[in-house]
């Protein structure tokens, strides 16, 4: 046999399974085309069923198609961790940085214009780049008054990227109630009453408490889920659910934790839950893929 033969015949198994470059691919298609024993040996290859083959040299090539498919299969999977940990870091990042720091009161931090038609002009300082308007309408409780809470904060990255200028809003009477406006300081202190009568005793606008419910209900979620584990993990195909569903508590839980640190207390909680529940999503999806990157390797490696 020519070296040029055993050298082809060394290929063909590859070549019979379109895994060669396409280098190669011309080289072997070149030889096989000038070369008969090749050629029988290759159309030999092709056709693994043929008679008389011993069973165990049926599909020569059967275990390198796989080993490509999982090749490939780890490939996409590593690449799908390195973009959902990304992911993860950069909403997180994103989290903390537009974390909301209410302004305590000052004096420069507003300025208060009554008006002719007896609406209220205020006219923000501009450090504060955001700001939110509550309307409670008038009531008994309130003494027939309309009044109005108003809270600014600003955040990391909106003093990066927000140039937004002093801000001015104008709170309109409603019917004949008289106007009445607070700030909101949102730091457990008493509002500040900047425009109306004095009525009664202080207000203080309390944080919301939400998600301190949603976080021990997800811990009590996992207490159970863990029982179950323990009752079905003689089962495989059960346990392996409840594996998965078990990861999903603390992925919350460490969501809850980049975004609102070690406290429930929370004076944006819409704001907050989409961002724990976004920020938790995408830890649980990262958790899933390495566990299964890790069987990939464990499996690889026994291989070996
Ligand atoms: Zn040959």
């Amino acid at each position: 046999m020519k070296r040029e033969c055993s050298i082809v015949r060394d290929l063909l198994p590859l070549y019979v399974e379109g895994m060669v470059s396409e280098e190669t691919a011309d080289f072997v298609g070149e030889h096989l085309a000038a070369c008969q024993l090749c050629q029988e040996e290759y159309q030999h290859l092709k056709q693994p069923t043929d008679l008389g083959q011993p069973p165990q040299e049926e599909r020569p090539a059967a275990p390198l198609r796989l080993l490509k498919r999982k090749l490939v299969g780890k490939r996409v999977q590593t690449a799908l961790l390195a973009g959902v940990f990304v992911a993860v870091v950069l909403l997180s990042a994103f989290a903390i940085l537009s974390t909301p720091r209410y302004f305590p009161y000052t004096g420069d931090l507003l300025e208060v214009t009554p008006q002719a038609d007896g609406s209220v002009s205020i006219t923000l300082n501009e450090r504060v780049t955001n700001y939110s308007v509550f309307a409670v309408p008038a009531t008994q409780a309130n003494a027939g008054r309309m009044e109005y809470y108003i809270e600014g904060w600003t955040s990391v990255w909106e003093q990066w990227f927000s140039h937004r200028g002093a801000q001015t809003m104008t709170l309109p009477p409603r019917g004949n109630a008289a106007v009445a406006v607070y700030y909101a300081q949102n730091n457990g202190q008493e509002d500040v009453l900047l425009y109306g009568d004095q009525t009664g005793g202080g207000v203080v606008t309390l944080p919301g408490l939400v998600l301190g419910y949603y976080l021990f209900l997800a811990m009590a979620v996992f207490v159970v889920l863990l029982v179950v584990w323990l009752v079905v993990r003689k089962k495989p195909q059960v346990r392996q659910w409840v594996e998965r569903a078990l990861l999903l508590p603390p992925s919350y839980a460490v969501g809850h934790i980049i975004v609102l640190g070690f406290t429930t207390k929370s004076y944006s909680t819409t704001r907050d839950f989409i961002l724990i529940v976004a920020i938790g999503v995408l830890l649980y999806c990262l958790l899933l893929l390495a566990g299964s990157a890790f069987h990939l390797w464990r499996e690889w490696k026994s291989t070996r």
